[in-house]
């Protein structure tokens, strides 16, 4: 299966990337890690005219944790799990993510790519 044809831009920015769907958000797609966006484009589930690379945004990632817990939406499901301070601080996290799929999608799923898609019920989390 192969997806329809679109452009490609990897930001390098979070205004960039929210720039870009601004432009046109009906025919724009966030690219995450892929896991569920990929195959979705395989199945031509949803035919962008653009992929926006979240990949390189370094701000979207990372766990911080001081009086308040920050998660950025790039975390994957494997940092999730990696975290002792995480764990500590609220451990439902560390348990959804241990439940989730396998260490190849925990890998590359991320927490944020995780919330948007209908396909798998949240794991362990209401
Ligand atoms: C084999 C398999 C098993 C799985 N099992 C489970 C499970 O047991 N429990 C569970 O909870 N989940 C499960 N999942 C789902 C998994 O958690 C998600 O596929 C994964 O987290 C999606 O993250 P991603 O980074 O790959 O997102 P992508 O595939 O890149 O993106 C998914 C969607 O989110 C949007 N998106 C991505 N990032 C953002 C962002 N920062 N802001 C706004 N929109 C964004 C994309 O545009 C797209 O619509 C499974 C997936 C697979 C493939």
């Amino acid at each position: 299966m192969i997806p329809a044809s679109f452009d490609y831009v990897r930001a390098t920015s979070l205004s960039q990337a929210i720039g870009l769907l601004q432009d046109d958000p009906d025919n724009t797609k966030l690219l995450a890690g892929g896991h569920t966006l990929i195959p979705t484009l395989k199945l031509r589930l949803a035919s962008p005219t653009l992929l926006v690379d979240l990949g390189s945004i370094d701000e979207l990632r990372g766990i911080d944790i001081g009086d308040h817990i920050r998660i950025g939406a790039l975390t994957r499901h494997a940092e999730l799990l990696a975290s002792e301070k995480l764990r500590e601080a609220l451990p439902i996290f560390h348990q959804a993510a241990s439940m989730i799929a396998d260490p190849q999608v925990r890998n590359r799923g991320t927490i944020g790519g995780r919330w948007p898609t209908p396909t798998h019920r949240p794991t362990g989390l209401p």
